[in-house]
């Protein structure tokens, strides 16, 4: 007979699908929730039902919010002639932080990684050349990590862009976000933005 609690067994599976937490984390996680933890466990799991139930990708640029359209896509002074194109709505929220760039956005899901099988179809390509033709931009911003995913990702749509004859600027390198922008200062995401450049083909 196993002494092991099968739904605590689970629910430490289910906590090392996250990010960063492996076998010893989950475990430690879980007991602390079940130990003496039940109220804040059940916090938690109210939060993650309440965000499932709520916040949705914004139908226009995919920004992760509890509105549609998003209040980026809602707000009618922000610069319509300036779009940013980020990974995920982690990176929008950051450079929103910085009040440096008061343009559009759009979220592309993914980078392309062809080793990891993540090509042209699973970024948000099909959206993205939607949102340009229904838009009057006249400078995408790609902000995108310059990790090698980053590169190939900027290359790309680089390219792909020059069809819509739309200035296709990068953020400045030489800022140590080396694969994440999450690590770089406010003030150095400020001089990334200020400091981007034309990319040519
Ligand atoms: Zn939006």
């Amino acid at each position: 007979m196993t002494v092991l609690s099968e739904s605590l067994l689970s629910l430490q599976k289910s906590l090392q699908l996250l990010p960063g937490i492996g076998e010893k984390t989950a475990q430690r996680l879980a007991i602390h929730l079940m130990s003496n933890s039940k109220d804040k466990a059940k916090l938690i799991s109210d939060a993650i039902l309440n965000a499932l139930d709520k916040c949705k990708p914004c139908s226009n640029c995919f920004l992760l919010s509890d509105t549609n359209p998003c209040p980026i896509c809602a707000d009618d002074s922000r610069d319509s002639s300036l779009l940013c194109i980020v990974e995920n709505s982690k990176d929008i929220f950051l450079i929103e932080n910085t009040n440096e760039y008061h343009g559009r956005y759009f979220v592309l899901g993914n980078l392309l990684s062809p080793i990891d099988g993540i090509g042209v179809n699973e970024i948000r390509l099909k959206e993205l050349d939607l949102f340009i033709k229904n838009n009057c931009f006249s400078e995408i911003i790609l902000a995108l990590s310059p990790s090698t995913e980053g590169e190939t990702t900027m290359q790309f749509l680089s390219e792909h862009i020059s069809q819509f004859g739309i200035n296709v600027t990068r953020l400045s390198t030489g800022i140590p976000y080396g694969g994440d922008m999450e690590y770089s200062g406010v003030s150095t995401l400020v001089n990334a933005f200020r400091r981007r450049y034309p990319i040519k083909d």
